[in-house]
């Protein structure tokens, strides 16, 4: 049986380690939560796969890794400090503020069960907030001081367009990829990790002839659509795309496609894929009016670049448009968690919680279990096993001796441990261990000294 509600997430997470509240011994901070020593893993066994697919198994995309801080001009001609804003309406009664276009997601602070508006209390008309933190830079607190923090990574990888350009040497097509910390000021943070103020963003900015954006956009989409299903382990009926409308759009994109998951919640954004066109890299340039720039971009830019692409092909100056495929990672670690949890009867009436992660995503990805801890023989033996396989340094594997077998089989099913490696008195005399698949749990002998390669085989 799935996960029927996020609470059974939430609960799993705190339990054993996945994910807890942020600052929770003092009352927490709304929109925060830490990664604890499963869920880092998780995250970046994530985070790994994503780079694996968009940087080592292409030849057409570098990395990058910007500041977080960043000049505040960039943020005015990228149009953030004017249009990134959700429009918010507070209640005179009971003095919450709400997002305008959420409130059915929304609870009255008064009567908990009731959506703003459905209560007695009064909502002003909607105004705009905008949703970028500031900091202060340096040590003096003046107007001229202060900074945000990022609100997308994407902007880090538009400034540096030149810098890569003239690095690298690159022509067109090609893109940077980034993964990073994003922040907004959310105004009603909510449902554990979907809707957060602190996340992480795995983003790539593809930079394209214009004639070519359309198809390009096209084959993002159908290219993160697949990656999802084949190699994080999304199931195909659980995703969907969705045309975002033109009244939803960002203002920097002609087309944007969502891919969609279903969570607990319903079915909500995971990933956005954007054509973005020249509207990033024509604001930020200087000496526009010599360039033909299809988007509307702010004037008078103070940047001290051309962001632009020489082609050789026909002697000029040109534009690239971008295409943005854009994910969030604690969206995709909460739509990881809520696809493998399965609650399931065993024949023997016992109930077990089992996580059915793809065994490249899982924290863990073998655990090693003396059948008895007071024989010496047998803890010695499987503690030389724990370090052969830790050897490589590319499993994560540990070793437990503080229960029953059974105890320590349901307690790897739960956390998503792909393999038990169980050492008992046989193993003493013929130098095999028993290898327990955590989905069939059947078990197979396998001898010690072909575990490694079985392993590595199969994760
Ligand atoms: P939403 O409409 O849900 O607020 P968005 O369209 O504003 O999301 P984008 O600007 O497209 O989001 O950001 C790209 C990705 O970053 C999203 O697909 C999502 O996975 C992630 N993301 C955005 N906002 C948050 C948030 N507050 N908490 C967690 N992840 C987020």
């Amino acid at each position: 049986m799935p996960a029927q509600s996020l609470d059974q997430i939430v609960s799993l997470c705190k339990r054993r380690g996945f994910i807890f509240p942020g600052s929770e011994i003092y009352g927490g901070l709304q929109g925060t939560f830490d990664y604890g020593p499963l869920g880092v893993e998780l995250k970046n066994n994530l985070k790994q796969l994503w780079w694996r697919h968009n940087v080592y198994e292409r030849d057409d995309i570098d990395g990058i890794d910007s500041a977080i801080l960043m000049n505040p001009l960039v943020w005015r001609y990228s149009g953030h400090e004017e249009t990134f804003v959700d429009r918010m309406v507070d209640c005179r009664t009971c003095q919450g503020r709400f997002r305008a276009d959420k409130l059915g997601e929304a609870q009255c602070l008064k009567h908990p069960r009731l959506c703003p508006g459905q209560c007695e209390g009064e909502l002003t008309e909607p105004r705009p907030f905008n949703m970028m933190f500031k900091t202060q830079v340096g040590p003096v607190a003046d107007e001229g001081s202060f900074a945000y923090l990022r609100p997308e990574t994407a902007q880090g990888m538009f400034v540096n367009f030149r810098n890569v350009l003239d690095s690298t040497g690159r022509k067109l097509p090609f893109g940077l990829a980034q993964i990073g910390r994003a922040f907004r000021n959310e105004i009603t943070p909510r449902n554990f990790l979907f809707r957060v103020r602190e996340f992480e963003q795995m983003e790539i900015e593809y930079f394209v002839r214009p004639e070519e954006a359309a198809a390009c956009h096209e084959q993002w989409i159908q290219d993160h659509f697949n990656w999802w299903i084949e190699e994080v382990g999304l199931r195909r009926e659980h995703l969907q795309l969705y045309e975002v409308p033109d009244e939803e759009r960002a203002h920097y994109s002609v087309r944007t496609v969502d891919i969609f998951y279903k969570y607990p919640i319903g079915w909500e954004e995971l990933e956005g894929i954007a054509n973005r066109t020249d509207f990033d890299l024509g604001s930020h340039t200087r000496d526009q009016e010599q360039f033909q720039i299809t988007a509307r971009v702010p004037k008078n830019v103070h940047s001290n670049q051309r962001l632009v692409y020489f082609d050789q092909a026909t002697n000029r100056h040109l534009i690239p448009f971008v295409i943005e495929p854009s994910a969030g990672v604690d969206r995709g670690v909460l739509a990881i968690l809520c696809e493998a949890y399965d609650e399931e009867t065993l024949p023997n009436g016992e109930r077990r919680v089992v996580l059915r992660l793809k065994p490249a995503l899982a924290p863990i990805k073998a655990a090693v279990l003396p059948l008895k801890k007071n024989t010496p023989e047998i803890v010695a033996m499987a503690r030389a096993i724990e370090r052969d396989l830790k050897r490589g340094g590319d499993l994560r594997v540990v070793y437990d001796d503080t229960a029953g077998i059974g105890k320590l089989y349901r307690r790897q099913d739960e956390i998503g441990t792909p393999f038990c490696i169980t050492v008992d008195f046989q193993s003493l005399q013929d130098r095999t261990v028993t290898v327990r698949d955590r989905d069939t749990m059947q078990q197979e002998r396998v001898a010690i000294g072909a575990l490694g390669t079985y392993l590595r085989e199969r994760i």
